[in-house]
């Protein structure tokens, strides 16, 4: 099978929407529709049909265009087992340790409860290409709304194994925020301030920061390195279990 195409569709003030297409069988899959009519419009000048909707979670800006869309394209719409009930129009429902076919290519599902209680990712290993909503953001992750600081390291946990090339596909353009929160957290990070000083270009210059990569977010983001010296003893835990350092740098942010 040939890689997926990505493209990526900025809406409302910094939701990221993805068209995922499949050239050999022309299946395009819409992850996590904010809303449908930037999504129709996006999939028709590509000359893509969208057949299949992948939800990481329940929020409405990721589930708000489902109905929309499936009514104009009949697409099958994809989401957790364990929220079926949240998932409006869902008609397959997956979890931990399932593979989903879309078209000729195959996403392999995690359970990454913190964010919501039934939170989702589909990672498309052959394409190398993660759709993770918001769970793991560029140099963040997702509030606790719904889990705990355990659980979300354990979902985190399971990113960290993925592959470094992994591009890491989130659902907000929230980086340069985070940015300014990670270098509190970890000041002692040339990596990070580097990246930091990119960022700000990028987003001076009106440019995406997402996708980044595993590689990346090892490398730089605070809650992917709560098991990390320096990010422990720059938040007083040194020495400590990275679930407690993960809960207090999530807690800082939260007050940023
Ligand atoms: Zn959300
Ligand atoms: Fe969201």
């Amino acid at each position: 099978m040939a890689a997926l195409e990505v493209h990526q569709i900025p809406v409302w003030d910094d939701n990221y929407v993805y068209l995922a297409h499949d050239a050999e069988t022309g299946s395009t899959a819409v992850v996590d529709p904010a809303e449908a009519e930037a999504v129709l419009k996006a999939a028709e000048a590509k000359g893509w049909k969208i057949t299949h909707i992948l939800n990481t979670h329940h929020h409405g800006d990721h589930t708000g265009g489902n109905l929309e869309i499936k009514a104009a394209t009949g697409c099958t719409i994809v989401g957790s087992r364990a929220d079926a009930a949240r998932i409006p129009g869902i008609d397959v429902q997956v979890g931990e340790g399932d593979t989903y076919q879309m078209g000729s290519a195959t996403a392999k599902i995690f359970d990454v409860p913190g964010h919501t209680r039934a939170h989702i990712a589909y990672w498309f290993e052959d394409s190398d290409v993660l759709f993770c909503g918001d769970t793991l953001f560029a140099l963040g992750c997702g509030r606790l709304f719904e889990g705990t600081a355990e659980q979300m390291w354990t979902s985190l946990s399971k990113f960290r194994a993925l592959p470094g090339a992994t591009r890491v596909c989130c659902a907000h353009e929230y980086t340069q925020a985070n940015a300014r929160f990670a270098v509190t957290v970890d000041p002692e990070n040339a990596t990070l301030t580097s990246r930091s000083a990119e960022i700000d270009r990028l987003r001076a210059d009106g440019k995406p920061t997402v996708p980044s990569t595993i590689a990346e977010e090892l490398a730089t983001n605070p809650f992917m390195r709560a098991d990390d010296a320096g990010v422990a003893a720059a938040v007083g835990l040194a020495g400590a279990d990275p679930v407690a350092v993960f809960a207090e740098v999530r807690r800082r942010k939260d007050n940023f």
